[in-house]
């Protein structure tokens, strides 16, 4: 059985619809059929509180337990912390405590791949594994980048920082050269595209002219819409809250082209068997 595609959701900004992306296109993913993996990455736990949990801090399994084990040499039962969301994705939640662990990585061996070690026995279970990063370029953020196959990047179309995502693309690129050569930049991924004004196709355009030679930006944009907005408070995706919305077709537009991109990328490595 093959294993599954880890992508890290990242971008050190805060606000740029991480979260909500990690959400729906995993919601999406499994909406097609595939096994999907969610990792809240966060000690902020958005995606923990997103998918049903309000109160992260009162749950008695999250990844911090998972690494803390890693690091401790200790073993993992297959199903610990592992949470099922009723839209068909599991669930390894974080919460506060993993800010400590952001600390305790500094003291421990081969600290950059932790996460990348608390994943392995869990990628023959899923076709995607999909990573919530925080707002930052530490520890935790540098470990997801250790453990992924693909990242995606989402960037608020009308808060571009053309600095911020240089800084965001070396960090890649260090990752890529020192720890995990296969780490790929799978997209750009525009959200909170405000479509009534000229100025967001502007940006749109902008980003498109500027970094469309060298990296993908995917061709779905993300609406803004407080739809979008309303399901954090929901437990549920936004194809459960709003089925026919602008926002809910974008993330559909979304998985398409992720599930494009990855069929492309297995027939070109089978190609390459032959
Ligand atoms: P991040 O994880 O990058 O901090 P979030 O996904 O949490 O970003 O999104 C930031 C805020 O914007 C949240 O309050 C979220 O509900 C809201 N939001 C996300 N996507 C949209 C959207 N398409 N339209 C309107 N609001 C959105
Ligand atoms: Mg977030």
């Amino acid at each position: 059985m093959s294993k599954a595609t880890i992508m890290a959701v990242v971008n050190q900004k805060g606000g740029t619809g991480k979260t909500t992306t990690c959400e729906n296109l995993g919601i999406g993913l499994a909406n097609e059929g595939k096994r999907v993996l969610l990792v809240d990455t966060d000690p902020q736990a958005s995606l923990t509180i997103a998918l049903g949990h309000p109160r992260p801090d009162e749950l008695p399994v999250t990844l911090t337990d998972r690494m803390a084990k890693v690091i401790q040499d200790q073993p993992v039962e297959p199903k610990e912390g592992i949470l099922s969301h009723e839209e068909g994705v599991d669930l390894i939640p974080a919460n506060i405590t993993l800010s400590g662990m952001e600390v305790a990585l500094v003291n421990a061996m081969s600290r950059e791949t932790i996460l990348r070690q608390v994943l392995e026995p869990l990628k023959n279970q899923y076709d995607f594994i999909l990573l919530d990063c925080m707002p930052s370029l530490g520890m935790l953020t540098v470990n997801a980048l250790a453990a992924s196959d693909q990242v995606l990047i989402p960037v608020q179309a009308n808060y571009l920082s053309a600095k911020g995502l240089e800084q965001l693309l070396q960090t890649v690129n260090k990752v890529k050269r020192q720890i995990n050569p296969k780490l790929k930049v799978e997209g750009i991924l525009l959200t909170m595209v405000d479509f009534r004004t000229n100025f967001a196709k502007e940006i749109s355009t902008l980003i498109r002219d500027t970094y469309g030679s060298k990296l993908k930006v995917f061709e779905a944009d993300i609406p803004r819409s407080v739809r979008a907005a309303e399901i954090s408070a929901e437990g549920v995706s936004i194809f459960k809250h709003d089925p026919g919305g602008k926002v809910a077709d974008a993330y559909r537009s979304l998985t398409k082209e992720v599930l494009t991109n990855a069929e492309k990328k297995r027939k070109h490595q089978l190609d390459q068997l032959r």
